[in-house]
């Protein structure tokens, strides 16, 4: 099997940097349909050009190239052992040339292991088959988006919709819920895996299957087809928008599975993916492991460019921020208005606001730009180069970010799916503002960093440690602003609204 570890490594790194015909497709159908000059219209054009620039750098997607999952099928005889060997040391050179982000933390210690191996990643499932090729599925599913997994154990009473029983309808309502309650956490537009019945954790395996398969695929069950066709029609008038936005883009597929369940047990297990869906497979020589074929890729069409405009569209009606930002440039903005940051600002996600509880920052925050993101970095020679740098979703920070921007001053927080009342408090009190980037853009925002100044509390890891960057036109929208109002809280109203509209009578 001389080419086992090489093909692996191929398949990594496509999984990661060049997303499926399908995905493509779907997110292009959803693009045609918002309302043009939107928000939502906005983050799906900067989405799109993302998607582009990620395949010509061959570098990932979204920065956060989640828990690598991998279906393996051999042909009876085929040595497991020597597969999943070949996987880790694939993992683990994809992580070495920046196509996987360091993701793979011991959740006693903390410790990230730095090549995406360890306790039971990658996660990895063998099964047999009569054929006599290798094949070989990969899945890169988010934290943002693996956040938003949902189960549900019917009857049980759901926000907006009421009781949920246990039949079609049960179901029907578990599902619209999932979708309304992911908002923009996950990075809508999104699709949704689900399994109906089974038990607790092959229940959430099960769904996660489903989204093996292609979004532009018929259920071969008339009752579940027809069952996806109509959630996907009503969730995308539930109103989410790309990135929780508002708009009519919600959900680009939707893929149900019934297993057989318990007498006293019925769930209903939802695997939300977000817009950076990022599956492939390949065929592989058993003898060889060459690969032989690829699976999901229509060899004969070409990849299809996304984008119809390179960049963010820009107005001249943007606001120029530049730290260090006073009380009065942040009053003057209001939520909706577009942000460009140009100059210094620094990361700092999960680690870095549970240490800012207890200790001072390692640089002077006042006034700065703090952005909740977990880049993806390599080191040529003694710099640092940033190979994918999203945001990240926000409300993690929650119970932290008051206390940051009250006790160290900072100005400006930038991140993805808003955040809660105790920060937009803050926000008000103190004079600061929260903009909202566009989750999964790793390569558009990669590209407005021109320089990485330095490196602090290096011990958390790549992702989690505080880097300090210099950009340029940086751009996001304000969706939390410091007289008290949310745009994240406004559409999950409204959109409570539209989901108690679709409870049939
Ligand atoms: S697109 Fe959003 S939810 Fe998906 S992996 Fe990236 S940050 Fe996470």
């Amino acid at each position: 099997m001389e080419f086992l570890e090489s093909s692996l490594l191929e398949l990594i790194t496509q999984t990661s940097s060049n997303l499926p015909p399908d995905v493509r497709a779907a997110l292009g159908m959803v693009s045609a349909t918002e309302t043009p000059n939107t928000q939502s219209a906005q983050a799906l054009s900067i989405i799109a050009t993302n998607i582009d620039m990620a395949q010509e750098e061959e570098s990932p997607i979204c920065q956060d190239t989640g828990m690598p999952t991998f279906i393996v099928h051999t042909p009876v005889g085929v040595n497991q052992i020597k597969i999943k060997k070949a996987i880790k040391k694939a993992v683990a050179e994809a992580t070495k040339r920046g196509k996987l982000r360091p993701n793979s933390v011991d959740s006693l210690t903390g410790h990230n292991t730095g090549d995406n191996l360890g306790v039971e990643t990658p996660v990895i499932h063998f099964e047999q088959w009569e054929e006599d090729d290798i094949e070989v599925k990969l899945i890169l599913k988010g934290g943002g988006c693996e956040n938003k997994n949902i189960q549900y154990s019917v009857p049980c009473e759901l926000e907006h919709l009421g009781r949920a029983d246990r039949n079609l309808e049960g179901v029907r309502k578990c599902i619209l819920h999932a979708v309304w309650q992911a908002q923009g956490q996950g990075c809508a537009p999104g699709a949704i895996g689900v399994c109906i019945g089974s038990d607790r954790a092959h229940g959430y395996s099960l769904a996660k299957y489903e989204l093996f398969r292609t979004l532009d695929d018929v259920n071969p069950n008339p009752v579940l087809a027809k069952l996806e066709a109509e959630i996907m029609e009503e969730a995308n008038k539930i109103g989410v928008g790309a990135m929780g936005f508002g708009g009519k883009a919600s959900l680009i597929g939707c893929k149900i599975m019934a297993a057989n369940r318990l007498p006293a047990s019925f769930f209903v297990s939802v695997a939300y993916d977000c817009w950076a869906y990022r599956r492939l497979g390949v065929k592989l020589d058993a003898t060889t492991g060459a690969i032989t074929k690829w699976i999901y890729r229509d060899p004969e069409r070409a990849i299809d460019k996304m984008s119809k405009e390179s960049g963010f569209p820009l107005t001249g009606r943007e606001v120029v921020l530049e730290a260090p930002i006073t009380e009065e440039q942040i009053r003057a903005l209001k939520v909706g208005d577009v942000v460009l940051i140009n100059g210094d600002m620094y990361t700092g996600r999960d680690a870095v606001h549970a240490y800012l509880m207890k200790n001072p920052p390692p640089v002077d925050l006042n006034g700065q730009v703090l952005y909740h993101c977990g880049p993806v970095m390599m080191k040529q020679g003694d710099r640092w180069t940033v190979k994918a740098a999203g945001p990240t979703t926000s409300s993690r920070e929650e119970p932290y970010e008051a206390h940051v921007i009250n006790t160290y001053g900072v100005r400006v927080v930038i991140g993805k799916g808003g955040m809660g009342q105790k920060t937009l408090d803050a926000l008000k009190g103190f004079g600061a503002v929260y903009l909202n980037g566009i989750g999964g853009a790793a390569q558009f925002y990669a590209r407005s960093i021109n320089e990485v100044k330095g490196q602090y509390l290096p011990d958390f890891g790549i992702p989690e440690a505080m880097w300090h960057l210099r950009v340029e036109n940086f751009a996001a929208i304000v969706t939390m602003d410091a007289h008290g109002n949310s745009l994240h809280a406004d559409v999950e109203q409204e959109t409570g609204r539209h989901l108690a509209e679709l409870q049939k009578v």
